[in-house]
């Protein structure tokens, strides 16, 4: 993990979003400032990324990122925070965040079930037209 402290490179990959607090763009950990460095459970959230990156191969993680994002900014009407806590990754990242072992006992493609639940309840809410 390469850290870098920066609320302006962090700007250019959020497109300035200042709620943004830190990025996980593997192997770099970009935090906001360094208030957003020392809160163990960031740190936590962005490594619980990195994992989810590694066992991706890098690339197909983002891809599979976007698609997942864009995919329900259109379904939610455009609502950015919407879209993105319904990401699988991020329900994993922000479930375990305050679980400070939970890397060590985590499982190889611990995303997986996320991704699953994720297309069930699609599929519910197709089925009921609540798209
Ligand atoms: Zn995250």
């Amino acid at each position: 993990m390469i850290v870098v402290v920066s609320g302006f490179v962090l700007d250019i990959f959020t497109l300035r979003n200042k709620q943004v607090t830190a990025m996980a763009l593997w192997p770099f950990v970009i935090f906001r400032n360094q208030n957003c460095r020392n809160d163990k459970f960031i740190l936590n959230h962005e490594l619980i990324h990195h994992r989810q990156q590694i066992e991706l191969l890098i690339l197909p993680f983002y891809i599979w990122y976007f698609i997942e994002y864009w995919t329900a900014m259109f379904r939610c009407g455009f609502k950015h925070h919407t879209a993105y806590m319904s990401i699988s990754f991020e329900k994993e990242a922000y479930a375990h965040e305050r679980d400070l072992n939970y890397l060590k006992k985590r499982k190889w493609l611990a995303s997986w079930p996320y991704f699953i639940t994720k297309f069930k309840q699609d599929d519910r809410r197709k089925k009921n037209n609540q798209f």
